[in-house]
């Protein structure tokens, strides 16, 4: 996928602003403040009907603007379409366009334009908690495998639930009557999430290890572990199998789950270890590390993302390359040499042979 232009009226702190770029990366320098990030955030915009720094739509528009209009023209098999959106201060909706046919819902434009975003705070998402690697693994597969949105919305829904009845049982010991049923549906949709999880993990761990391992000028080695329910020993076996090591587990805990008044047993508590040559990231990687590790899951995740969809969506990096070393930053500006990528950074002296260069200033190319 190819954004081919790009043009803005009202967004941010962009007045007017029209753009060609490169099919290959475009580097988005300027000083802090200039408007870079925002530039990635008006191509978020219309790939995803939302933004990724704010919910409030108000926040879009331009200071003291009437309407904000977002329009670009995408390349997709071979196929040109114009996405456009406008956006109005007050209550009217905004509008979605699709080659000038206005769409009812944010779901008419999926697959129009696919994008993977990375921006500072993904970088040190393997050594935050657990939770923000789960999130990096739901976020993906929800936009992948619409079965596994499903399952893991029922899923995080019996949660609610079951630790609801676990919580109250003092007060109303009858709750716990229902705890058959609620443990029977989690492991259900356990089994689902746990090997749907396990088996995208094994793929993402393959070319993210190579990634990283050219990243690194061959020096590092990325494994990446799942961890899940101590009772699976085989998280990519058949869903009928994780199901009955799920109820094997929850019955072992029953009790202790009564007692903490917590849900013990499931997979709301996975993670992944990352190790680089076999040692910890989360307790020894440095910060460069970290992050290119980091970064390389990212172009796994959108390696994955080609091999379901057939094409390669567009690579959205803001402001990754301050922390890296010359030789890694030069990989991530000179290293991806297919699909398009956009990238921001500060410095003027990040120098790409490949594509463009654009220079902003207050919400203008300079
Ligand atoms: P940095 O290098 O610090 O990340 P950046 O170039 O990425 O900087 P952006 O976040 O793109 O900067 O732009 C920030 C600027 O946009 C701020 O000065 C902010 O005041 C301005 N801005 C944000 N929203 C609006 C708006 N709705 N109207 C006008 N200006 C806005
Ligand atoms: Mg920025």
């Amino acid at each position: 996928m190819i954004i081919k232009n790009l043009s803005i009226q009202g967004f941010r702190n962009y007045e007017s602003f029209y753009c060609d770029f490169d099919p290959g990366v475009n580097l988005i320098v300027g000083e802090n403040a200039q408007g870079k990030t925002n530039l990635l955030e008006a191509i978020c915009y219309l790939s995803r009907g939302a933004a990724f720094r704010t919910r409030k739509e108000a926040e879009l528009i331009r200071f003291g603007a009437e309407f904000a209009e977002l329009s670009a023209v995408v390349e997709s098999f071979g196929r040109e379409q114009t996405l456009r959106t406008v956006m109005f201060a007050g209550r009217r909706p905004r509008q979605l366009w699709l080659s000038g046919v206005k769409k009812a819902s944010r779901e008419d434009l999926d697959g129009v334009l696919n994008t993977v975003l990375f921006c500072p705070e993904d970088l040190l998402v393997l050594k935050k908690g657990a939770a923000e690697r789960r999130k990096l693994l739901d976020d993906a597969l929800c936009q992948l495998r619409p079965r596994y949105a499903k399952a893991l919305e029922e899923y995080r829904r019996l949660l609610a639930q079951k630790s609801a009845a676990l919580r109250e049982r003092v007060d109303r010991p009858e709750m716990l009557e229902l705890l058959p049923e609620y443990n029977e549906r989690m492991a259900q949709t356990g089994a689902i999430i746990i090997t749907t999880r396990a088996k995208y993990l094994r793929q993402l761990a393959e070319r993210a290890a190579c990634h990283h391992l050219a990243f690194s000028g061959g020096r590092e080695e990325l494994c990446l572990c799942y961890q899940t329910v101590s009772t699976v020993t085989e998280p990519t076996a058949p869903a009928l199998e994780v199901y009955e090591q799920l109820k094997e587990h929850q019955s072992s805990h029953c009790r202790a789950e009564i007692e903490s008044m917590q849900c013990l047993s499931g997979p709301h508590k996975d993670d992944f270890e990352a190790t680089l040559n076999g040692i910890s990231m989360k307790a020894f990687g440095s910060q460069g590390q970290t992050r290119t590790a980091a970064i390389s899951l990212k172009l796994a995740e959108r390696d994955l993302f080609e091999a379901d969809t057939g094409e390669q969506p567009v690579l959205l990096l803001d402001d990754v390359l301050s922390e890296l070393d010359p030789g890694r930053r030069d990989f991530v500006l000179n290293g991806i040499r297919t699909g398009q990528v956009f990238v921001t950074c500060c410095e003027a002296d990040a120098v790409t042979q490949l594509g463009k260069t654009f220079h902003i200033a207050q919400g203008k190319i300079v």
